[in-house]
């Protein structure tokens, strides 16, 4: 049997907001969901792993890629540039997973453009100081660097209003239930539901 498509969900979220621990620990209770690695030119951070969080390549390879049609979406982020296989979502897609990307707000209106079937999640930090205090607890960049981050956060943040849902990350296990809430709302939609359970609908309606 073909599988039913899956959804392609977008998330995105300021630097420090919790995205990407979030994320992980949907996808750590819900194994069907997958998420997409990106291309990035950007250095490798300590504990970060090739091809785990990011394939890291060239600024020459990925616009290789990009010329080649590879990239779904693509953006310029923090003078780096990250893009999303176009293939790997098609296929995974395809298979009847639900997948999540992690991208920036201009890579999210690339993708509403070509999939406006796909359904948008942005993440805030509870308030500006809590924010502050997560990108300072990274240890890993300067002070120069976290006040850049904190304007492009802000920046980041203007674009809330396109996304679908909203979810504030104060307290991490009730920002881990909304997401959950989300999906779980999601796969309950009647085209969804008609798919597993077209033969209890049909003897209902007999
Ligand atoms: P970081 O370098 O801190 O991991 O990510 C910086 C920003 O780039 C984040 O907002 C992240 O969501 C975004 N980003 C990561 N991968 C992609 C991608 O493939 N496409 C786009 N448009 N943004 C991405």
């Amino acid at each position: 049997m073909t599988a039913t498509p899956g959804t392609l969900y977008i998330v995105s979220a300021p630097s420090g907001a919790g995205k990407t621990s979030l994320v992980k620990a949907l996808i750590d209770a819900e194994p069907n969901i997958r998420v997409s690695v990106s291309h990035t030119t950007r250095g490798m951070r300590p504990g970060e792993v090739d091809s785990v969080n990011y394939h890291f390549v060239s600024r020459e390879k990925f616009v290789q890629m990009l010329e080649h049609g590879d990239f779904l979406e693509h953006a310029e982020v923090f003078g780096n540039l990250y893009g999303t296989s176009q293939s790997w979502v098609l296929q995974t897609l395809a298979e009847g997973h639900d997948l999540i990307l992690e991208i920036d707000w201009q890579g999210a209106q690339q993708v509403r453009h070509l999939m406006p079937q796909a359904r948008s999640i942005f993440i805030l930090p509870p308030s500006q100081d809590a924010l502050r205090q997560r990108l300072d607890n990274r240890g890993q960049d300067s002070a120069d660097v976290i006040e850049q981050r904190m304007r492009e956060a802000v920046s980041e943040m203007s674009h809330y209003v396109e996304y679908d849902y909203l979810v504030i990350n104060d307290d991490f296990a009730t920002a881990l239930d909304d997401l959950k809430a989300i999906f779980r709302a999601n796969q309950l939609r009647h085209d969804a539901q008609q798919v597993r359970h077209g033969i209890l609908l049909a003897q209902l309606l007999a």
